[in-house]
């Protein structure tokens, strides 16, 4: 029988596990995880308020087995990356940034992304398959465990947003389960806010997102109107703004006082020209007025990060700031997110991993680079190397 890794299970689930596989008390469940998540402790045998025919029990029926750091890579401003190895042939990327007063972990969902939007480094490297839970929940513990995390004491992990590699709202059930680990006081005792999901705008699983979960929802928008925005996120053609825009409508009427944030990348003569502030800024102000609610849109401006093979540029200084400029006038809150962790390729847009291509992207991508180049982009290898 194969051993059932504790970290898929999150506290409901370890619960059954312990009554129904085991036949032992649930309670053992608790006992169990705060071992796991609050001391980093992945060997029964060291789970020492446990006893013995118990720890030789789980020894035979499960096991704890978390991602493998295949590199890590400290930044000069603070920031921290982490390639993980998934499986013999897929890596992923996670990223921690601390900053005054908090520390923000970047977890990824999937090994590579399915949705191709035109700017985002992951794209290009095509996608191989939806992370498991105990994957998605292993990237917290790794850096917690690095930092010496202790929820309610040593907490260093304050924030987590699911804006990591691949679009978390199509692996729906396992970025649910990890997040509710991430928010369980026995797990990293994050609040509901400070659990942050980003989507390119899935919105039938926004919805079923509402109605199972309490996490703040972040929205890729990098575009005020269909035309543009279908050209760089082509889930658009599926599901345009109007039909996005009603979707975080009906997430945030849930509960009083919510508010969402709308992340767009600044692209150099792309999308941030005035007229494109002027658009973003009503889209902004007609939401805030159906939620009856000053800011209850936020906008984050992302200065947009260049990779390898990429056609956009970042946009200018001065046009970044007369953009957000453009939007405060309109009365919209707007925060410009100051790359971090770019010396180390872990800003936003730039984590790549190593992903065991099944949509043949990747291949059309090195192609189309060598070309342009005259070399192929050997990033991910010489990152792991
Ligand atoms: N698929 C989800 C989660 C990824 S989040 C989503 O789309 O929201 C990563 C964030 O960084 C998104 O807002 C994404 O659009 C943005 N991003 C992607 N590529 C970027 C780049 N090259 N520069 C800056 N931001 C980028």
């Amino acid at each position: 029988m194969a051993k059932q890794n504790l970290l898929d299970l999150d506290r409901e689930g370890l619960e059954r596990f312990f009554a129904d596989i085991l036949g032992e008390k649930r309670f053992r469940a608790q006992q169990v995880m705060k071992w796991i998540h609050h001391r980093h402790i992945t060997d029964f045998n060291e789970m020492t308020d446990l006893g013995k025919a118990l720890r030789a029990k789980l020894e035979e029926r499960a096991e704890v087995r978390v991602p493998q750091i295949q590199f890590e890579k400290p930044s000069t401003d603070g920031t921290h990356k982490w390639l993980l190895g998934m499986d013999g042939s897929n890596a992923i990327e996670a990223v921690f940034i601390p900053d005054k007063g908090r520390g923000t972990l970047c977890v990824s969902s999937q090994v590579g992304c399915a949705l191709n939007c035109q700017f985002c480094s992951t794209a290009t490297q095509g996608f191989n398959r939806n992370l498991s839970t105990a994957e998605i929940i292993g990237q917290v513990w790794v850096a917690a465990k690095h930092l010496g995390n202790v929820p309610h004491r040593q907490r260093k992990l304050t924030n987590v947003v699911m804006m990591g590699m691949g679009e978390p709202l199509m692996n729906f059930d396992n970025v649910v389960r990890a997040m509710s680990i991430m928010r369980d006081d026995l797990g990293y005792g994050l609040a509901n806010k400070r659990v942050t999901l980003s989507t390119a705008g899935m919105v039938p699983m926004i919805d079923k997102l509402g109605e199972v979960s309490d996490v703040s929802l972040a929205v890729s928008l990098h575009a005020p109107n269909d035309e543009l925005r279908s050209e760089l996120v082509p889930l658009n053609k599926k599901y345009p703004i109007a039909e996005l825009m009603a979707a975080c409508e009906r997430y945030a009427r849930r509960k009083k006082g919510e508010s969402i944030t709308f992340e767009y990348t600044l692209m150099k003569g792309v999308n941030d020209q005035p007229a494109h502030a002027r658009q973003l800024a009503k889209l902004m102000r007609q939401f805030d007025n159906a939620m009856q609610m000053k800011d209850a849109a936020k906008v984050n401006l992302i200065p947009f990060n260049p990779f390898p093979g990429t056609r956009f540029e970042r946009s200018s200084e001065t046009d970044i700031r007369a953009f957000q400029k453009s939007l405060l006038d309109a009365h919209v809150l707007t925060m410009v997110r100051r790359t971090r962790g770019d010396d180390i390729d872990a800003a936003c847009g730039q984590l790549k991993g190593q992903v065991a291509d099944k949509t043949r992207r990747q291949a059309e991508f090195r192609k189309r680079l060598e070309a342009q180049t005259g070399q192929g982009d050997e990033g991910a290898v010489d990152a792991a190397a």
